[in-house]
């Protein structure tokens, strides 16, 4: 397996002058992985961010450590989410989970769970940030899709159907954002080491009967010509470069960020 330089991403940032000190940011799943790499991303680069989970431990220690805002929020709920702030100016619909199982016995509470949370919520966080985006005339709407909302996997039958649904509410926003300066994209991620993959490692084992190592190597890395896992902050560092001035072109587009999964 290769490796890479963790700090590189960081120092890249710096380097192409990212500065959001005027802007605020919403970020759903912030307690944790991808969604923490962004808050932290964010905040580096001088941005108000506001740090959304429902894990309360995790979204108050991540809030702390870059003098952000904890909201401790299911995304389930649909009353909950209107206690959320609505004047943000870059909104991460990044908060999300995984259910590994045959389409035949997948527990149908589940399957909409997973739509509630990784369609609807977006969906509501959307519709209550756009407004003010729209009036500003600028705002950046960056949605953390997955290889998995471009092509499918066996026994991931809810959450390849949300991410397929993100990719399309996407498209949408860009469309009705556009005269009003507000982009929104999906980054399309391979497997990234965060603990949900570490989660599906461990199903995955158990759904094909085979070991830990194994599914790495012959399930999650098999399409993959680069065999190593994505780093949280490379995904982080292509958000936050959806957020400059410099892609504000790019709109309603999907980025892989794939390891080359996607052209295997
Ligand atoms: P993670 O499990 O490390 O973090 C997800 C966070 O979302 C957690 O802090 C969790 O508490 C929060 N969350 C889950 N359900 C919630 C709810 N109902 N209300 C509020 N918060 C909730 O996961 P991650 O790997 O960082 O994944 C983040 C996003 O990236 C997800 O949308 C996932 O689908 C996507 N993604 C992950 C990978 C990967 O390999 N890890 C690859 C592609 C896409």
């Amino acid at each position: 397996m290769t490796s890479r330089n963790p700090s590189l991403p960081r120092r890249a940032s710096r380097e192409a002058g990212v500065d959001l000190t005027s802007r605020s940011a919403l970020v759903t799943g912030g307690g944790s992985g991808i969604g923490k790499a962004c808050a932290v991303a964010l905040a580096a680069v001088g941005a108000t961010v506001h740090v959304v989970d429902r894990d309360a431990a995790a979204a108050r220690a991540v809030a702390a450590g870059i003098g952000a805002e904890a909201h401790v929020v299911d995304l389930a709920d649909q009353a909950a989410i209107e206690s959320l702030p609505t004047g943000v100016d870059i909104l991460i619909n990044n908060a999300g989970l995984q259910h590994v199982a045959p389409l035949t016995d997948f527990p149908p509470e589940r399957f909409a769970l997973i739509q509630q949370v990784m369609v609807t919520a977006p969906f509501l966080l959307m519709r209550r940030s756009l407004p003010h985006m729209y009036t500003q005339g600028w705002g950046r709407v960056i949605n953390v899709s997955s290889v998995h909302g471009l092509r499918a996997s066996a026994y991931k039958a809810a959450y390849v159907t949300a991410k397929h649904a993100l990719e399309g509410l996407s498209k949408v926003a860009a469309i009705e954002g556009a005269p009003y300066g507000v982009t929104s994209n999906c980054i399309n991620p391979g497997y990234v080491r965060t603990p949900l993959v570490e989660h599906q490692i461990r199903d995955q084992a158990a759904a094909h009967g085979i070991s830990p190592a194994d599914v790495l190597r012959d399930v999650l890395l098999t399409r993959s010509p680069i065999k190593r896992l994505l780093e949280a902050d490379e995904v982080a560092a292509a958000a936050l470069w959806l957020c400059t001035d410099h892609s504000g072109y790019i709109t309603g587009a999907s980025l892989p960020i794939d390891g080359g999964w996607g052209a295997n």
